[in-house]
């Protein structure tokens, strides 16, 4: 972590505003930009946590931090503890301390045994960019407070970055939730990250949403979760082309929009748009994407040399070969559209469950046309598992959405990812 302090910005800044608010500190808008407001909270945060209250986020003040961040604290047992006395001074609850520890025996405490404390304060942050290494860290603070969560990683982006998946549920209905193939759509990374925050904390609390029984889901369905599908993207719109990207003379050149990053990259980070990566029509799609200009890396349309190229989209191929899913959604922004159909392939059933994702989110349910129903990932599920498959664009505007669009976006939505891990 960088040094912060007044005159700081970016995604991190942003990321602490939202911490500050939400224990209790006012640090002003949350704008990612280290203002007088932002300052004044983090020395009161520094005073009440007996720093130096200088309002500069070094190593010291970030170790106390870190661990708000991720939602929850490593504690060590010592003679006298109780588990009441313990959830007092961390501001949570006994319950939430055993869920975080199922193998505790709360009246036989073993001194010196290592347990998670998880804060009382909720870990998905839906009013500030999200950034990979928030994604990170927020998949890290649910894997340990909800431990009956599987986190896997079956592939890596271009420049490394883990692509994870998360797993809520043991039982034999498996279906995939995807978000932010395109990088400028990365608000459907938290849309499905609050999702899974919102059922893990209903299904411990025998909470139902909307009237659906949390814990049958959980018994009956298992909803694969992979938020980022091309981290490297979301990072570059986010933050901007840094000087150490190892793409960075590559990228520059390959936007050739005279526009910023932050504007019109919707693909990988070497060009390659992902949701035109996939063997369904590819070729067709290619001779069109050719003939219309994209015949190149860039910042959106080209759809590589080949289906499957890219490391993002071949590791979401074979993670749909892998599992026999018997639904898939694709996130994507924007235009509140829900598409169902790929060359007269879906089924009247499809179709069916269309209308009433149509319903419950008030979404138009559309068939795709033209160039944008060639090559993409529902499009492939469709041709090669004929099962149901869709691509749902949120929220109204110009991408990048702005993140106050996050409330109703998940409004709109949590229904149909209920829905469609029933259905
Ligand atoms: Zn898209």
């Amino acid at each position: 972590m960088r040094v912060l302090k007044l005159g700081s910005r970016g995604s991190d800044v942003m990321e602490i505003q939202a911490l500050l608010k939400k224990i209790g500190y006012n640090p002003g808008p949350i704008d990612s930009i280290f203002g007088k407001l932002t300052k004044r909270a983090l020395i009161n945060f520094q005073r009440d946590n007996l720093l130096i209250p200088d309002g500069i986020i070094g190593p010291k003040t970030y170790e106390k931090l870190e661990p708000l961040l991720l939602g929850y604290d490593t504690y060590i047992l010592k003679p006298g503890d109780t588990l009441y006395n313990l959830a007092n001074k961390y501001y949570t609850t006994v319950k939430k301390i055993l869920i975080a520890n199922p193998n505790l025996n709360p009246i036989n405490l073993q001194v010196g045994e290592k347990i998670i404390i998880p804060y009382g304060i909720d870990i998905v942050d839906t009013n500030i960019g999200y950034t990979y290494d928030i994604l990170e860290r927020d998949i890290l603070g649910l894997s340990k407070r909800y431990p009956f969560l599987e986190v896997g990683i079956p592939g890596k982006s271009v420049l490394g970055k883990n692509l994870y998946y998360i797993k809520f549920g043991n039982g034999p209905n498996k279906v995939f939730y995807n978000g932010a193939h395109h990088a400028l759509e990365w608000i459907t990374s938290p849309l499905l990250m609050k999702f899974l925050e919102n059922i893990s904390k209903a299904y411990v609390n025998n909470d139902t949403i909307r009237g659906y029984n949390i814990n049958e889901i959980y018994n009956n369905s298992s909803i694969y979760i992979m938020p980022m599908v091309n981290p490297d993207g979301v990072d570059l719109v986010i933050n901007g082309l840094q000087r150490n990207n190892p793409y960075y003379y590559e990228l520059l050149r390959l936007n050739d929009t005279n526009r910023p990053f932050s504007k019109v990259w919707e693909a990988n980070i070497r060009g390659v748009d992902l949701n035109h990566n996939y063997d369904a029509l590819w070729q067709t799609y290619k001779n069109l994407a050719d003939s219309l200009g994209y015949n190149k890396p860039g910042p959106t349309r080209y759809p590589g040399s080949f289906p499957e190229s890219e490391p993002e989209s071949r590791t979401v191929a074979d993670f749909t070969r892998d599992n026999n899913f018997r639904l898939v959604i694709a996130y994507h922004s924007q235009g509140e559209v829900i598409y169902w159909d790929f060359q007269d392939l879906a089924s009247e059933e499809a179709k069916e469950i269309g209308e009433k994702f149509s319903l419950v989110s008030g979404y138009t349910l559309a068939e795709t046309y033209g160039a944008a129903s060639y090559s993409g990932y529902k499009d492939w599920f469709i041709q090669d598992f004929k099962k149901p498959g869709y691509t749902i664009e949120v929220g109204k505007g110009t991408n990048p959405l702005p993140i106050t669009q996050f409330d109703t976006i998940y409004k709109d939505n949590e229904e149909v990812l209920l829905l469609g891990s029933i259905i």
